[in-house]
């Protein structure tokens, strides 16, 4: 491409990050060695302050940055991306927000369909110990007690704790 970026190496990968643990940030690490530059999207950024989406998605940008910068990474973007409910749109929708890509990371079915019918290469991005690693444990593990800062880099530890992130999903799990 004359005189630009063909951006070849730029690469996608999209989850919703509540919050960011140890199972993606084994898949981040591998996907950033991979690429030239990593976007990170954060999905269903419009929802906080429900018990499966408890973080706003600032707080969930920000756990993310501080994790990464302390792995002393830089060639990543963050990008929080609105869910539409519309899949037919969801491509262009992320293509709205991102910069350029052309590789996407996902192992989910639908994600990668919609990428590959517009065109993007797919790539496998694997799952580590999963029985562990899930958004849904560490929340679960955040409800009971302590257990959940053992999930998550010590980074996503400290934002929750600013934001008394724990005593959240405390109050909003509880019955009315
Ligand atoms: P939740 O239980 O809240 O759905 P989650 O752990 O599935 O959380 P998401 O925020 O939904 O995480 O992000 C989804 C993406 O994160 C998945 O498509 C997957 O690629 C990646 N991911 C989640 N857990 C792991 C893991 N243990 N190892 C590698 N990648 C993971
Ligand atoms: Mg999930």
């Amino acid at each position: 491409m004359a005189g630009g970026r063909d951006f070849d190496g730029y690469s996608l990968m999209i989850g919703r990050f509540q919050p960011l643990h140890n199972g993606h940030m084994e898949v981040i690490r591998k996907c950033a060695s991979e690429s030239e530059r990593l976007t990170i999207g954060i999905g269903s950024a419009q929802y906080s302050h429900a018990r499966e989406n408890p973080f706003t998605a600032g707080e969930r940008y920000l756990m993310i940055h501080d994790a990464l910068e302390a792995e002393g990474m830089d060639n990543f973007f963050i990008v929080p991306i609105e869910d539409l409910n519309r899949y037919s749109v969801w491509v262009s929708q992320v293509e709205s927000l991102s910069p350029p890509f052309n590789t996407v990371y996902s192992n989910n079915p639908l994600t990668r369909r919609l990428f590959s019918e517009a065109g993007y290469r797919i790539r496998d991005s694997p799952l580590y110990n999963r029985d562990v690693y899930s958004g849904t444990a560490v929340r679960a593990e955040m409800a009971r007690g302590e257990g959940w800062r053992a999930l998550v880099p010590a980074a996503v530890a400290n934002v929750i704790d600013e934001i008394d992130g724990a005593e959240r999903i405390r109050e909003i799990s509880r019955a009315d």
